[in-house]
């Protein structure tokens, strides 16, 4: 089934199950990516849902109307427990800024939104990543999107472009300005599988 998932064999091919908040923007895209990282991924829409995954990817889109959202389907509570109790959560372009201290607080980043500015609102860079990818640049897609202002406590910059971070992390939660579901790269997916196996495997004791 996952033939082509390159040099990682074995082990890190076994399925897992990652949720992806399906509220707005660009989740079907990481539902695809997900089918060939992973094995398939789940549309989380309410709160209990997010008892039965491995993991959360929070996708691009609009990060107001996400965040409306959350609000109105009451997931900001399962998110956090969910966070807190260490599953791996990934935000993408407006995911970074739900992640935020603007929004949900998971991780001590201030972002600016469309950061980039009118020239640059949409473009794309090869960018080093090699904490999550290997030494390997990636093609990263910006599109609007967000840069990281101010790092707070424990926070890592996994990469910068222009000298802003665009990808951070801390502990389990991981907060990237791009959409790696854009490009043909499934490397960024496959890393975070494999950060959710392991934290299932240390739950399941
Ligand atoms: N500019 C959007 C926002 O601030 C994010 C863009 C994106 O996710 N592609 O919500």
């Amino acid at each position: 089934m996952q033939s082509e998932a390159g040099s990682s064999s074995g082990p890190d091919d076994l399925p897992v199950r990652i949720g992806v908040l399906a509220v707005q923007g660009g989740f079907q895209a990481h539902l695809e990516h997900l089918g060939s990282a992973c094995g398939p991924g789940i549309e989380i829409r309410r709160p209990e849902e997010l008892s039965s995954v491995a993991g959360l990817i929070i996708p691009g889109g609009e990060s107001t109307t996400i965040s409306k959202g959350i609000e109105r389907d009451d997931l900001a509570g399962a998110i956090e427990e969910a966070a807190g109790s260490g599953m791996p959560v990934l935000g993408t372009c407006a995911g970074m800024i739900l992640l935020g201290n603007s929004h949900l607080g998971l991780i001590d980043i201030e972002t600016r939104r469309n950061a980039f500015g009118r020239q640059l609102a949409s473009f794309e860079a090869d960018i080093e990543i090699p904490a999550l990818v290997g030494e390997d640049p990636i093609r990263a897609v910006f599109i609007r999107a967000p840069w990281v202002e101010q790092t707070g406590k424990g926070v890592e910059v996994l990469a910068e472009v222009e000298g802003h971070p665009v990808a951070v992390s801390s502990k389990n939660v991981t907060a990237l300005s791009f959409h790696p579901e854009l490009s043909g790269d499934d490397r960024i997916h496959s890393w975070f599988a494999a950060q959710c196996r392991e934290w299932a495997a240390s739950v399941d004791g």
